[in-house]
């Protein structure tokens, strides 16, 4: 059974327009246009994170949180460690409720704020002719897919995030990008060590990661600079 879901495409007028999608189709087309992309050579493929990396996830998600454990915010601590302990999650179970009644209830994958710097630098990589190619693993939670994908689009449209690719997967090493940059601490870690070069985006939850490590975009510009230019490394 293929899945479907509706993508909202706002004209010059902003009116809106509902189209009925088949989701197996699009994926089924962009494998073919990837594989064109990859005999190209002398392209850089920038594999970027979403959740962490463009968009301030954590932030967006103890408001959440604090409405959802019907807590005053600053009882939550900004810190956080991976799993938000911090804030009383206890197990996978509650994390995942917790982020289900994010995503389905309070929009959270289109409602996050972006990370400053994000849709500045992302350009200038971009026009330079970096291929910004979006990784993501928010279809980890089961059926609401279709949600979650639509509003990623919507925020990605809405923040003027500049991508080439945008894909859900957990393998993130498997989409084959000449680097990453990514906040998650097992992410980066598994993408290392099956030899793939990628820079740690600084937060609270991936502190015992070991450099390269940037605290902003204007940082994480510099440092992809530097990797471009330098040899064997790609
Ligand atoms: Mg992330």
């Amino acid at each position: 059974m293929e899945n479907h879901t509706q993508i909202f495409i706002v004209n010059k007028l902003e009116k809106k327009l509902a189209i009925d999608v088949s989701i197996d189709k699009l994926v089924e087309r962009k494998g073919k246009i990837d594989k064109e992309r990859h005999m190209k050579k002398g392209v850089f493929v920038l594999g970027v994170d979403l959740d962490g990396v463009c968009s301030d996830f954590y932030g967006s998600m103890r408001k959440i949180a604090a409405e959802w454990f019907e807590k005053d915010i600053k009882e939550l601590p900004v810190k956080v460690s991976y799993g938000l302990k911090e804030w009383g999650i206890e197990n996978n179970y509650q994390y995942q409720s917790l982020h289900r009644f994010a995503v389905t209830q309070r929009n959270l994958f289109s409602s996050m704020n972006m990370i400053s710097g994000a849709r500045k630098y992302l350009r200038k990589l971009s026009d330079e002719g970096v291929r910004i190619r979006i990784i993501t693993h928010r279809l980890y939670i089961h059926h609401f897919h279709a949600t979650a994908v639509q509003q990623t689009i919507e925020w990605l449209d809405q923040h003027g995030i500049p991508y080439w690719d945008l894909c859900f997967m957990q393998e993130k090493g498997q989409v084959g990008a000449n680097l990453y940059i990514e906040d998650n601490p097992s992410s980066v870690k598994k993408l290392r060590v099956s030899g793939h070069e990628t820079i740690c985006f600084a937060n609270s939850t991936n502190i015992q990661i070991t450099p390269p490590r940037v605290k902003s975009w204007a940082e994480a510009y510099k440092l992809i600079k530097t990797i471009i230019k330098t040899p064997n490394k790609r």
